[in-house]
């Protein structure tokens, strides 16, 4: 045996899983296609949400945030984040009454969620009539390779061996189990394998014969120029109406969205070769999503564009991640089903499975995101379900629609 535990993919959740299975002991070896954060990771947003549509996600985020927050101390290196706070804001009625609804639930669930008498943001400056919650524990990482290069920083202290530019050809199945992977230069053998390949996980899982239930959406951003009504100190907003993101970022803002026709990219259907770098980008997606905040943050739509970048997000059909053992293959482990919130819980992911594989026993609440929670699906039904989730991301019961 050559390693304790194989991590396909070092994206935050395959970095985090290999440093939680480190610092449980194991011998972990981690291979990655590119370089570490290449792909989905290091293009993240950097947002944390302690708001979450459901009990489990919610532990999860918070979760993270603490793990964020105390990295250095446990992981050994140190992990810069803003803890900013957010403002999730709402315009119409229906979504106002949305938020009261997510204050309840997210206050029932542990969450510090306040009412918010008034959006304090240089940024941002409300009509008057909206409805916000303030929520003091969110925070960002300013550049998501920090967190990538925190965790690759701890893996290694921690005896971790990433191998970079180094793709997975092969998962060898040996009577019946996942018996390690073969890369472009090597077979190393290990009785767990973990599928942790973001947007290409599908074709991963594919290697032994197994299924993910997921679909790759784009998502996109950008960051203005530096612009003179942003204080750097200011919170995160989120305006649920609009789907919108604002928070800021090297001087100027960060402006991200979730459009309402969003476009499904299948790295299956594209050439071998396809990376994030080839993912079709759109301006325009963005315009309009900064269009409907232009009243009340000017800087969103009128400032000059910086940086315009995107990746894919792994959707399931429940808007859930997609964690845990691959079943009728054992051995095979997956992390994904991401959802847009995989940068921001994957301490919380990696700490989780790393104990579930280590012990054997699934932390609470976990079995819940189990890979064939959906039964057979084909693939149109997975693409049409995980455009919903991305579509409703602020609103994922569909109330407000
Ligand atoms: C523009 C944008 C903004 C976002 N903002 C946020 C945010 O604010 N908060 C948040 O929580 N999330 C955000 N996300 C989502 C977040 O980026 C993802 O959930 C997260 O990065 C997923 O991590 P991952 O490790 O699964 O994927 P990735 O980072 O894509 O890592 C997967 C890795 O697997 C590798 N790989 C693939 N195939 C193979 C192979 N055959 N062999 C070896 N390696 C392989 C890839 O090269 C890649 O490096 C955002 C995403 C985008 C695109």
């Amino acid at each position: 045996m050559d390693a304790d535990v194989v991590v396909i993919g070092a994206g935050a959740l395959g970095l985090s899983t290999a440093l939680h299975c480190a610092l449980a002991g194991r011998s972990v070896v981690v291979t990655e296609r590119h370089t570490a954060g290449s792909q989905a990771s290091g293009r993240a947003a950097g947002l944390f949400k302690s708001v979450q549509a459901d009990e489990l996600r919610t532990r999860l985020a918070r979760r993270s945030i603490t793990r964020a927050l105390s990295f250095a101390g446990w992981a050994g290196v140190p992990l810069p984040v803003a803890r900013s706070g957010s403002f999730l804001i709402a315009r119409t009625p229906q979504h106002r009454e949305y938020l009261g609804q997510e204050l309840a639930q997210s206050r029932r669930w542990g969450a510090d969620v306040r009412e918010a008498a008034r959006t304090e943001l240089s940024y941002y400056h409300p009509a008057g009539d909206e409805y916000a919650l303030w929520c003091p524990e969110d925070v960002y990482i300013e550049e998501p390779a920090s967190l990538i290069q925190a965790c690759l920083a701890a893996c290694r202290r921690h005896g971790a061996v990433v191998a970079e530019d180094e793709p997975v050809i092969g998962i060898p199945v040996t009577a019946g189990r996942a018996a390690g992977v073969e890369t472009e230069r090597r077979s190393i053998a290990a009785p767990v394998v973990v599928d942790a390949a973001g947007g290409w996980v599908r074709q991963v899982a594919g290697l032994a014969g197994a299924r993910v239930p997921v679909a790759p959406v784009r998502h996109q951003l950008l960051i203005t120029e530096p612009a003179s009504d942003v204080d750097p100190a200011d919170a995160i907003a989120r305006v649920v109406d609009a789907a919108v993101y604002l928070r800021p970022a090297r001087g100027g803002l960060m402006v991200g969205g979730f459009e309402p026709g969003p476009l499904p990219v299948d790295p299956e259907q594209q050439p071998a070769s396809f990376s994030t770098d080839d993912v079709p980008l759109d301006l325009g997606v963005l315009r309009k999503l900064a269009g409907q905040v232009a009243a009340e943050a000017p800087a969103a739509d009128t400032t000059s564009v910086a940086e315009h970048r995107g990746g894919l997000f792994t959707m399931s059909p429940d808007g859930r991640f997609v964690v845990g053992p691959v079943p009728d293959l054992p051995g095979l482990w997956v992390a994904s089903g991401c959802n847009g919130s995989g940068f921001s819980s994957s301490l919380a992911i990696g700490e989780a499975l790393a104990a579930w594989m280590t012990s054997g026993t699934p932390p609470p609440g976990m079995t819940a995101l189990a890979p064939d929670r959906f039964g057979p699906l084909t693939g149109e039904m997975l693409v049409s379900r995980g455009l919903w989730q991305y579509a409703h991301y602020y609103d994922p019961a569909g109330v407000a629609s």
